[in-house]
C-alpha cells in the first residue's frame, strides 16, 4: 500500500481501515509532511477554523488505588504517607472557587479506594449536583463505574442509571489506554479488559451519557495497535453517536514505574515530536467523519507542541484544569492551568479564532478579539499544588476516619 493512495483516499472522504492506518504510522520525511497537510485540510473541512476551550476544574479526589498500573506514577497504597483522600468539603470548596472563575465543569476521576461503599461516586455526584446545580459533572472513567458497580453489586447498567438520576453530565473515556488485551496485560495487569471498557461506554451511550475517548500511545504498542485502537472507537462512535472527542494522551515516562524500574521490555521513551504529529494526523484521517473534535493536551505536550497540534488535525485545546496531579505525578512539567487568555492567545498564534465551549461542545462565547475588560489573573497559590498535597498531613488516607463521608 503506497502512502499517497491512502492519503488520496483520506482526501475523497473514504474510510480507511486499520492496516492503512497502520501504514500511515510509517510516514517519515515527505509523507509525513504530506500527511500533516492533508490532516489540516480535512481539519478545516470538517470543522473549520475556530479552537474551542473550557473552563474547568480536575479534582482528583484521591490517590490511593486497589491496583498498580505501570504506566502510572500517581497512584499510592492505603497505608503510604503520601496517599490523600479529600474530604467532601474541600471537593465542595474547589467546585465552588472554580465556578467564581467562570468555570462550567468539573472533572473527577481519581484512584479506587480501598473500603468506600459502593454508592460512594453516586452520593459525590449528587451532593456535587445539590451544592451546584448549574455546573456539568464530567466524572467516573469506565474502571471507576465498573469499580462502583462492582462494590455495590449492581449491573454496570443499573449503576449508570444511578449516576445518571444523581447528575452525571458526560464520563471521561479513560482507562482505555490501548484497547488490546495483550498490550493491557503486559503495562497494567489487572486493569479492566478490553471487552469491559467497551461494555461500560456503549451502556453509558445507550443511556445517553456521552463520554470522551482517548488513546494513551508512545509506551509498547505498534502502529497497527493504534490503528486498531482507532478503528474500535470509530465503530463504538458508528453505533452510537455518542463520543464528543478524542483525547490523544502520549505515555509521560519519567516517574511511571515501569520505566523506573525497568518492569517491560521494549519499552519506548515517550512519543518524539513528529510521533505526537502522527499521532494527531493519522487519528484526523481515520475518525475525521465520525469523531469531529480532536483535543490537543498542552498538560501533556506542553503548550508549543500542542500549538503544533493545532496543524496536524486538532481543533480543541482542552481545559484550563487549574488542578492537575497525573501527568504531573508521572513527571510532566507543563504545570496544573493555563489562563483562559493564556489558551486563547496560543490559538490565536496558530492562526485560528478561540471559542470557549460546554463539555458537549456547545458554543459559548466566540472571542474574534480578546474582551475588553481582563479577567483576574490565577495564582497557582490559589489552587495548591499536587506535590504540596502529597506532602502535606492534612487529608491523609490513613487518616480517613476523621473525615466527614457521604456514606
Ligand atoms: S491508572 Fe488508575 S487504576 Fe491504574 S493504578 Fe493508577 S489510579 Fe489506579
Amino acid at each position: 500500500m503506497k502512502i499517497n493512495s491512502i492519503l488520496d483516499k483520506a482526501l475523497e472522504g473514504g474510510e480507511l481501515s486499520a492496516q492503512e492506518g497502520a501504514v500511515l504510522f510509517t510516514a517519515r520525511k515527505e509523507d509525513f509532511q504530506r500527511l500533516i497537510v492533508v490532516s489540516d485540510e480535512l481539519r478545516q473541512r470538517r470543522v473549520g477554523d475556530r479552537v474551542g476551550y473550557v473552563i474547568n476544574r480536575n479534582v482528583n479526589f484521591t490517590n490511593v488505588c486497589v491496583k498498580r498500573c505501570g504506566f502510572c506514577a500517581f497512584s499510592r497504597g492505603h497505608a503510604a504517607g503520601e496517599g490523600y483522600f479529600l474530604p467532601v468539603e474541600e471537593i465542595l470548596r474547589r467546585i465552588g472557587e472554580a465556578l467564581e472563575l467562570g468555570g462550567t465543569e468539573v472533572c473527577i476521576q481519581a484512584g479506587l479506594p480501598p473500603g468506600i461503599d459502593g454508592t460512594f461516586y453516586i452520593e459525590l455526584c449528587r451532593t456535587i449536583k445539590k451544592s451546584f446545580p448549574g455546573i456539568h459533572v464530567h466524572a467516573f472513567s469506565p474502571e471507576e463505574v465498573l469499580y462502583g458497580a462492582t462494590l455495590s453489586h449492581r449491573s454496570v447498567e443499573d449503576y449508570l442509571k444511578a449516576l445518571l438520576d444523581a447528575g452525571l453530565g458526560s464520563m471521561p473515556g479513560t482507562s482505555a489506554e490501548i484497547l488490546d488485551d495483550g498490550i493491557r496485560e503486559r503495562i497494567s495487569p489487572g486493569r479492566i479488559s478490553t471487552s469491559n471498557w467497551v461494555r461500560v461506554v456503549r451502556s453509558a451511550h445507550r443511556l445517553g451519557i456521552p463520554t470522551t475517548s482517548t488513546i494513551m500511545y508512545g509506551h509498547v504498542e505498534t502502529g497497527l495497535d493504534r490503528a486498531r485502537h482507532l478503528a474500535l472507537l470509530r465503530t463504538i462512535q458508528q453505533e452510537t453517536g455518542k463520543i464528543t472527542e478524542l483525547v490523544p494522551l502520549s505515555f509521560v515516562a519519567a516517574e511511571a514505574p515501569m520505566t523506573k524500574k525497568s518492569l517491560i521490555a521494549g519499552i519506548q521513551k515517550e512519543a518524539a515530536r513528529e510521533d505526537v504529529l502522527r499521532m494527531y494526523a493519522v487519528a484526523r484521517l481515520m475518525l475525521n467523519e465520525w469523531i469531529p473534535n480532536i483535543q490537543a493536551s498542552w498538560v501533556k505536550q506542553g503548550p508549543s507542541l500542542a500549538q503544533d497540534c493545532l496543524r496536524a488535525g486538532a481543533n480543541d485545546f482542552g481545559g484550563t484544569l487549574m488542578n492537575e496531579s497525573i501527568s504531573t505525578s508521572a513527571g510532566a512539567t507543563h504545570g496544573q492551568f493555563l489562563h483562559p487568555s493564556q489558551i486563547r492567545s496560543i490559538i490565536r498564534s496558530a492562526g485560528r479564532t478561540p471559542y470557549q465551549r460546554s463539555t458537549s461542545y456547545g458554543v459559548l462565547r466566540v472571542f474574534e478579539s480578546e474582551p475588553d475588560v481582563p479577567e483576574p489573573a490565577w495564582k497557582n497559590e490559589q489552587f495548591g499544588s499536587y506535590h504540596e498535597l502529597i506532602a502535606s498531613p492534612d487529608y491523609r488516607f490513613r487518616n480517613r476516619g476523621s473525615f466527614v463521608q457521604l456514606h
